[in-house]
C-alpha cells in the first residue's frame, strides 16, 4: 500500500487513512490556498508501526526529496536550511498524544545558515532553542519544566521580546546540558535522525497512557492509529512583521457570525495559547497588517462555504505574507450548535434536515439544565473535571452522615469529599451537589452523580480537602463547614458563596412559555422539523397527573409507564398492612375492597390528564416487603416490648417475606399470581376509572413475565373484569426477563404489545445488580475499557440488543400488528433511541424531562 500521501494527493473526505490534520491541509491545498507544502504518513503506516517497528522509510525519503525541490532547500543544509514540523494527526482530535516538534533540520552547523539568509541572528537561536525545548520534552521525554525553568532564569524577569540572540544562544547550550543529564546523550543534530525519530515518537504516542484513557472515556476505538504531517516551517518569529493566530469563522459560544480569534506579533506555534505575552483581538490585525487582514477573511467566507460549517483555524504571517497551518470543523458549545444550524439554513449553505442532524439529543439536554447567572460576582475557587452538568448551590458539608442530617432539616448542602466511595450514597441522595478533589470522570462520584442526574465535580485538584476537621482549603481560601459553595457541573468551576441560578429558557419554552430568545427560535425550528421527520412516537413514564400533565407539554404522546407500586405509599401502607396480614380470605377481599377506590381515583386523575393518549399501566410490580417496616426498627420495638400486637404480627411477615435476592423473587406476574384478587382489584380499578373518564385509552400492562402461561392465567382474568365492565383495553406484557424475548413468538399469543423493560433486562442479561454494581465496580470497569459506557446508561447492543431483534422478529412474527416500545431509562439515551428506531419499535418512553431529548434524537434517526 500507499503509505505516504503528499498534501495535493488529498482531500478532506480521507480522515480515516490521513487523520483530520493531513485530510484538512490537503484539502485546504487542493482549494489554492497558502499552505506550506507538506506530506502525510498515513494511520495505516501507523498501525503497522505498532506492530513491528517499521517506518517506511524510502517514501518518506522520496516525499522528502520533492519537498526540498519545490522549496528549493535541503532539510537541515548548513548555507540555508529547510525546516520542517513533525505534527501528529488523529481521525479524532485527542489530547493526551504528542504535540508537534517545530524547527526540526536546525542543528550547530545550519543554525548559521538561518541566521545569515534570514540576516536575523536572534530568530535562529530563538528557533534552535524550542526545537531542543520541544524534541526534549515530547520525543526524549524529558520534564518539560527543566527547560521552563531554565529559561525562567535566563529572563530574570525580562519578557521574551528583551531577549537577543546572545541570550538564545546561551539558552542553547543550556538546554543541550539538560538533555545530557537528564538522558546521557546528546541532542541529535542529524536532520534526518531528528524527523525520523520525532515521527516514530508520534506513532509511539497513540498509546500514552492518557491518550488511551481519553479514547476509552470518548469511545473512540483503539486500533485507529494516527497520522503524521510534515509540514514546510514558516515563521511568525521573524520580527513584529510576523506573527501567529488562530480564529473562528463564527463564535463558537453563542454561534453569532463575526471575527473571532487572537493574534500574537513576533512569536512561533503555541505561544498564542501559551500565553507568554497577551495576545490582541484578531480585529487588530486590521491596523497590524491589513493586507493579510483582508486575505484572512477572504479565505475564512471560502472554507466556511466550502466546509458548510463553522471552522476553526490556525495561521501565521511570515513578512506580510499569510500562511494557513490548519482548519477543522470547529467544536462549540450547545447553544452555538442550534444558532449555528438555523443560520446555516438561513444562508442556504444547508438544508434543514442536515440542521437536524447536526444538533444532538445530548446537547439539548444541555441546554435544559438550569445554570448560574452571567454576571455573578462570585469568586471562582478553582475548576475540576466536569463530571455531570447542572448547578447546585449549598452549604459545604465533609460527611455523608452530616449532609443527610442537615438535608433532613431543609438545608441545602454540597458534599465535600476528597473521593466517594459506596459508603457515601446516602449522602450523595441527600445533597444538591458533589465535588471531590480526586478520580475523573469514571470516579465513583462521576458515575454514581450521572446516573442519580446529580450535579457533580469531581478531581478539583487544588481543593486540600480535610474531613476530620471538616474544611477544605484552596488557595489562601478556607472553607468550613457550612459554608455555602456553588459548583457547576457543566464547566466544573467551584465558587465561593451563592451563585443564582436561572432557569433554562429552553425548557420555559417547552413548558409554554412564550419567549423572543434566539436560542429559543432555533430549538423551536430544529425540534419541529425532527418531530415531522420522525417514525417512532415519544411517550413518558409518568405516575401522577401532574408528572403527565408535564410530559405533554413537552410533548409526550401518551403514557408509556405507570408505575402503580408508588400509589401504595403514604398513608396507604397501612392498607398493604392489612393485606399482608390477612388470615381469611374475607379479610384480604377486604383489604382489596379499601385499596380499590384509591386506585381507581389515581388512574382518573392520569386519564383525565391524558385526554384519551394511550396510557399504559403496570400492574403491581415490586416484593410485598418493600411496603412493609423495616425489619431491624420492627425486631427492635416487638423486642423492647413497645410493639402493639399488630407489630407482632407483621415482624412474622417481615421475616416470612425475607429473600436472599428480592430482585428475583416474588415480584411482578409472579404476585399476581400467588395472592387472589390483588390483580383483579388493579384491573377492576383501571375498568372503572375508564369508564367514568371522559376519554380514556387504557392499555394494562403485565410486568416480569417469562413464560407464556404466566401471561395467559392472568389475561383471562382480566378480559373477563374488562368484558363485565364493558371497558376496552389492550393487555400487554413487559418484555424484561430473557426468558421472555427469548419465547417471544409464543408470548406474543397473549400480548397486544410488548414493552421493552430494559433496565431488568439489562440486569439480568448481565446479572449485574444494578444498586450494588454502580457503585462498586463500574468506575474500574470503565477505566478497564469493558465497556465505554454504563450498559444501564446506554443500551448494550450487542448483547440485550440482540434479545431485543429476537423478541421484535418472533412477537411480530406471531401478531403482525403487535405493539412495541421500550419504556427503561434508555428510552430517554440518544443512542439507545437510535438503535430503537432501527430495530422498528413503535414508541419510546422515557422520563418527562427526558421527551425532548427523545423527540429529536428520533428525528434525527429517521434522517
Ligand atoms: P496541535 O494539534 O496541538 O494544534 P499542531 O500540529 O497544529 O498541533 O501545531 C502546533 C502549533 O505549531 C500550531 O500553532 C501550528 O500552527 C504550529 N505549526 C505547525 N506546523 C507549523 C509549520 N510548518 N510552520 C509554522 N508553524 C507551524
Ligand atoms: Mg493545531
Ligand atoms: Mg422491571
Amino acid at each position: 500500500p500507499k503509505y505516504v500521501y503528499d498534501f495535493t494527493e488529498g482531500n478532506k473526505d480521507l480522515r480515516d487513512l490521513l487523520g483530520g490534520k493531513g485530510a484538512n491541509l490537503a484539502e485546504m491545498s487542493n482549494l489554492g490556498l497558502p499552505v506550506p507544502p507538506g506530506f502525510t504518513i498515513t494511520t495505516e503506516a501507523c498501525r503497522k508501526y505498532l506492530a513491528d517497528g517499521e517506518i517506511p522509510v524510502e517514501e518518506i525519503a522520496t516525499h522528502l526529496a520533492k519537498l526540498e525541490a519545490a522549496m528549493g532547500k535541503r532539510l537541515g543544509d548548513p548555507e540555508d536550511p529547510l525546516l520542517v514540523s513533525v505534527r501528529s494527526g488523529a481521525k479524532f482530535s485527542m489530547p493526551g498524544m504528542m504535540e508537534t516538534v517545530l524547527n526540526i533540520g536546525l542543528n550547530d552547523a545550519s543554525v548559521h545558515g538561518l541566521a545569515a539568509k534570514s540576516g536575523n541572528e536572534r530568530f535562529a537561536w530563538d528557533s534552535y532553542r524550542r526545537l531542543i525545548q520541544m524534541f526534549g520534552r515530547t520525543v526524549l521525554g524529558i520534564d518539560g519544566e527543566k527547560f521552563e525553568e531554565a529559561l525562567e532564569e535566563l529572563k530574570g524577569g525580562r519578557g521574551d521580546l528583551d531577549l537577543d540572540a546572545a541570550d538564545f544562544q546561551r539558552l542553547v547550550g543550556t538546554y543541550k546540558e539538560i538533555v545530557r543529564a537528564e538522558k546521557g546523550r546528546e541532542f541529535p543534530g542529524d536532520p534526518r535522525e531528528q524527523m525520523e525519530l520525532a515521527i516514530r515518537a508520534v506513532f509511539d504516542s497513540w498509546n500514552a497512557p492518557r491518550a488511551v484513557l481519553y479514547r476509552r472515556q470518548e469511545r473512540i476505538p483503539a486500533d485507529l492509529g494516527t497520522a503524521v504531517n510534515v509540514v514546510a516551517m514558516v515563521f511568525g518569529n521573524l520580527g513584529m512583521d510576523s506573527g501567529t493566530g488562530v480564529a473562528f469563522t463564527r463564535d463558537p459560544a453563542s454561534g453569532q457570525q463575526g471575527v473571532y480569534g487572537d493574534y500574537l506579533q513576533n512569536a512561533q506555534g503555541e505561544d498564542v495559547v501559551a500565553g507568554i505575552r497577551n495576545t490582541v483581538p484578531l480585529q487588530d490585525l486590521e491596523k497590524i497588517d491589513p493586507t493579510s487582514y483582508q486575505e484572512l477573511l477572504d479565505i475564512m467566507a471560502r472554507l466556511e462555504g466550502h466546509y458548510r460549517d463553522l471552522c476553526d483555524i490556525e495561521f501565521t504571517i511570515e513578512r506580510g505574507k499569510l500562511w494557513m497551518l490548519q482548519t477543522r470543523v470547529g467544536k462549540r458549545t450547545a447553544a452555538a450548535a442550534f444558532r449555528i444550524a438555523v443560520q446555516l439554513v438561513d444562508e442556504g449553505l444547508i438544508d434543514i434536515d442536515e440542521a437536524v442532524v447536526r444538533c444532538t439529543g445530548d446537547q439539548l439536554a444541555q441546554l435544559m439544565f438550569p445554570r448560574f447567572a452571567d454576571g455573578a460576582k462570585n469568586t471562582m475557587l478553582t475548576k475540576g473535571m466536569n463530571a455531570s452538568p447542572g448547578a447546585a448551590v449549598g452549604r459545604a458539608v465533609f460527611s455523608s452522615d452530616r449532609a443527610v442530617e442537615l438535608a433532613a432539616r431543609g438545608v441545602d448542602v454540597i458534599l465535600v469529599r476528597r473521593e466517594t466511595n459506596p459508603d457515601d450514597l446516602s449522602g450523595m441522595i441527600a445533597a444538591r451537589g458533589v465535588l471531590t478533589s480526586r478520580g475523573g470522570k469514571t470516579s465513583h462520584a462521576a458515575v454514581v452523580a450521572r446516573g442519580m442526574g446529580k450535579t457533580c465535580v469531581c478531581g478539583a485538584e487544588a481543593l486540600e480537602v480535610d474531613a476530620r476537621a471538616r474544611r477544605f482549603t484552596v488557595g489562601g481560601t478556607v472553607v468550613e463547614e457550612g459554608d455555602v459553595v456553588s459548583i457547576d457541573g457543566t464547566t466544573g468551576a467551584v465558587y465561593l458563596g451563592e451563585v443564582p441560578v436561572v432557569a433554562s429558557p429552553v425548557v420555559e419554552y417547552f413548558e409554554g412559555m412564550p419567549s423572543g430568545d434566539e436560542l429559543v427560535a432555533a430549538v423551536h425550528r430544529i425540534m419541529a422539523h425532527a418531530d415531522g421527520s420522525r417514525r417512532l412516537a415519544v411517550r413518558a413514564n409518568a405516575d401522577t397527573p401532574e408528572d403527565a400533565a408535564r410530559a405533554r407539554r413537552f410533548g409526550a404522546q401518551g403514557i408509556g409507564l405507570c408505575r402503580t407500586e408508588h400509589m401504595f405509599l403514604g398513608e396507604r401502607r397501612q392498607l398493604v398492612e392489612d393485606l399482608v396480614l390477612a388470615e381469611t380470605p374475607a379479610e384480604r377481599q377486604s383489604a382489596l375492597d379499601a385499596l380499590e377506590p384509591l386506585q381507581k381515583a389515581d388512574f382518573t386523575g392520569l386519564f383525565e390528564a391524558m385526554a384519551g393518549l394511550p396510557v399504559t399501566i403496570r400492574l403491581i410490580d415490586p416484593p410485598l416487603h418493600e411496603f412493609l417496616p423495616d425489619l431491624v426498627d420492627l425486631s427492635v420495638k416487638v423486642a423492647t416490648g413497645a410493639g402493639t400486637d399488630k407489630d407482632v404480627r407483621l415482624l412474622a411477615a417481615v421475616k416470612r417475606l425475607h429473600e436472599q435476592n428480592p430482585m428475583l423473587g416474588l415480584r411482578g406476574v409472579r404476585l399476581g399470581l400467588v395472592i387472589p384478587g390483588l390483580f383483579a382489584m388493579q384491573v377492576r380499578a383501571i375498568a372503572q376509572a375508564a369508564r367514568q373518564a371522559t376519554k380514556a385509552r387504557a392499555e394494562i400492562m403485565i410486568p416480569l413475565v417469562g413464560a407464556v402461561q404466566e401471561l395467559e392465567s392472568v389475561r383471562e382474568e382480566a378480559l373477563h373484569i374488562l368484558a363485565e365492565a364493558g371497558v376496552h383495553a389492550l393487555i400487554g406484557t413487559m418484555i424484561e426477563v430473557p426468558r421472555a424475548a427469548l419465547t417471544a413468538g409464543q408470548i406474543a399469543e397473549a400480548a397486544q404489545f410488548f414493552s421493552f423493560g430494559t433496565n431488568d433486562l439489562t440486569q439480568m442479561t448481565w446479572g449485574f445488580s444494578r444498586d450494588d454494581v454502580e457503585a462498586s465496580f463500574f468506575g474500574k470497569y470503565l477505566d478497564l475499557g469493558i465497556f465505554g459506557v454504563s450498559p444501564f446508561e446506554s443500551l448494550d447492543r450487542d448483547g440485550v440488543g440482540r434479545l431485543m431483534r429476537i423478541a421484535v422478529e418472533e412477537g411480530r412474527g406471531a401478531r403482525p400488528d403487535l405493539k412495541l416500545g421500550i419504556c427503561g431509562e434508555h428510552g430517554g439515551d440518544p443512542d439507545s433511541v437510535r438503535f430503537c428506531h432501527e430495530i422498528g419499535l413503535d414508541y419510546v418512553s422515557c422520563s418527562p424531562f427526558r421527551v425532548p431529548v427523545a423527540r429529536l434524537e428520533a428525528g434525527r434517526a429517521a434522517l
